[in-house]
């Protein structure tokens, strides 16, 4: 089945190298957006909304840990899958955001392994 992926990070090289990242691990998407921050990609997943999206911690205007709130109150979101993708690796902040409703937790630096390893069991 076609999937669709956003990657949101502030950081533009942060996308190149995620998306680089994703290519190599073998998952193929059909459909990739890109947002600079939880703002940006509420905004875009209004529109059209996406299967996953990894998410960067900590960005201006809304923090990845924000967005997570936001998406899961959207009902077009239901089924999308979010995995943060961040140097942070406290505990709290792992089960904060998996409390909220994220669906796993990268951390950088990463390999195309891990992403393969934790994004294919979301996509059926
Ligand atoms: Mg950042």
């Amino acid at each position: 089945m076609a999937k669709s992926l956003m990657i949101v990070d502030d950081s533009a090289t942060m996308r190149k190298i995620i998306m680089r990242t994703v290519r190599m691990s073998g998952l193929k998407f059909e459909r990739t957006e890109e947002a600079g921050n939880g703002a940006e990609a509420l905004q875009k997943l209004g529109g059209s909304p996406v299967d996953i999206i990894l998410c960067d911690v900590n960005m201006p205007e809304m923090m990845g840990t924000e967005l997570v709130k936001k998406v899961r109150e959207l009902d077009s979101c239901a089924n999308t899958k979010i995995v943060m993708v961040s140097t942070e690796s406290s505990k709290e902040l792992i089960d904060g955001v998996m409390a909220d409703g994220a669906n796993g937790f990268i951390n950088k630096p990463f390999t195309p392994e891990k992403f393969q390893e934790k994004l294919s069991p979301l996509i059926d």
